[in-house]
């Protein structure tokens, strides 16, 4: 892609609104725009990574055995009174009648949908066990959205639901998806902690949170300086952990996923029954399986950045090599950076071609702040030396190596 071709607008200030470092580097490398508070546009860059996080959760997903779906955000309310989550969400929902007098809502999330499907559609033993996921727009009216993408009235979710016969078959659909979890943010490059939680609105018994520690998270974990335990502090005040006697430190962090055992909860307030073996009808038993997508952005850029930008993960760059032919006019330069942009094009990498005119500064600058994990700078003396110089923006480390080679390291790093 050309960067005149494309639609990066990166700022120089740091835009007053940010409140924190994900917001701000957000705002400034040209990944969103605000809309009005709590809403977002996801410009090319921000986009792209969108997409890099959605394809990694959903070949986890599908390797757990769960299927893809697409519910509907538009919801009659009717199935929420049935739950009575109309009312223990209340104002968090956004509320509307529309021309037939019918209430209808925009989802918050799915639970009371996907249980409808299933109490219609699903009468045997022999149709479970069942995992299906989809990746959607939310809706949620906060009373402070706040953070860019971390608490927004319109975001992206990955929310799955198990259903089985049994106890013993939620427990390994919950272990199944608790792993692909791990794997995923581990692909994210993030570090992450799991406290068991409490369940909340969501109901249910046995729960667990993914947090992403990160200095202006929202939530608070306990979290042993030692090993990978962690707790949710409103359940308890210790100071020691209870695994190896270590140390338990507060820590600030954002929640980006929760699981839940939600049993019977929604089966059987909403009738979704099966047949056994025997002949008896008995409710399914759920799980529900969450994962906030676009906030999942703003902790990838929280754990992975420094003074200069963004550092993204291999996987999740927008573009995984910017190529900087640093004088626009010099033949020599821009042939050797065609050259180049041509043989990564052939190998299927994504490649950013800066053909600005811009000053080299401001190319350092802009590569840096967007984060792209190679930077293959062309200048006109080295290429009078048939040498390329090749920045790796995590380190900032610089390796200058004659053309042919300078590629093929850039295959071994990103080619399988
Ligand atoms: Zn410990």
């Amino acid at each position: 892609m050309l960067w005149s071709k494309t639609f990066i607008p990166t700022l120089k200030e740091t835009p007053q609104e940010a409140e924190s470092l994900s917001h701000q580097l957000l705002l400034r490398a040209g990944l969103v725009r605000m809309l009005m508070a709590g809403s977002y546009s996801y410009l090319p860059m921000g986009f792209k990574v969108l997409n890099n996080i959605q394809k990694v959760i959903c070949q986890e997903m599908d390797s757990a055995g769960a299927v893809q779906v697409l519910l509907p955000a538009l919801q009659p309310l009717e199935i929420w009174q049935r739950t009575g989550r109309d009312r223990d969400l209340g104002d968090v929902m956004f509320k509307i009648v529309d021309r037939r007098q019918r209430k209808v809502c925009l989802g918050p999330t799915h639970e009371e949908v996907i249980t409808e499907l299933i109490r219609v559609h699903i009468s045997s033993y022999k149709q479970l066990p069942l995992i299906l996921y989809q990746i959607q727009t939310k809706f949620r009216d906060e009373v402070r959205p706040r953070f860019g993408l971390v608490r927004a009235c319109e975001f992206i979710m990955k929310d799955a639901y198990s259903f089985d016969i049994g106890q013993e078959g939620l427990d390994l659909n919950y272990q199944a998806m608790y792993d692909a979890y791990m794997r995923i943010f581990k692909r994210c490059g993030l570090r992450i902690l799991t406290p068991e939680a409490d369940s909340g609105v969501m109901g249910g018994k046995v729960s667990h949170e993914f947090m992403v520690p990160a200095k202006d998270g929202e939530d608070t974990v306990l979290a042993c300086l030692k090993c990978s335990y962690a707790l949710a502090p409103k359940e308890g005040a210790e100071d020691l952990c209870p695994k190896c006697a270590g140390m338990l430190e507060k820590v600030n962090a954002i929640e980006v996923g929760h699981i839940f055992k939600l049993g019977t909860k929604y089966s059987l307030s909403m009738g979704a029954n099966f047949l056994d073996a025997k002949g008896e009808l008995k409710p399914v038993i759920m799980g529900c399986y969450g994962i906030g997508v676009s906030r999942l952005i703003s902790a990838v850029i929280e754990q992975n950045n420094d003074k200069d930008g963004i550092i993204w993960p291999d996987e999740l760059a927008p573009y995984k090599v910017i190529i900087m032919p640093l004088d626009v006019f010099d033949k020599n330069v821009m042939s050797a950076a065609a050259k180049a942009y041509a043989e990564l094009q052939a190998l299927n990498i994504e490649v950013l071609f800066d053909d600005r005119d811009e000053r080299a500064g401001i190319k350092f600058k802009d590569a840096d702040l967007l984060g792209i994990p190679l930077q293959l700078v062309i200048g006109r003396n080295s290429v009078k030396d048939g040498l390329l110089e090749l920045k790796i923006r995590k380190g900032a480390e610089k390796i200058i190596k004659p053309e042919g080679e300078a590629l093929k390291f850039i295959k071994k790093r990103l080619l399988p």
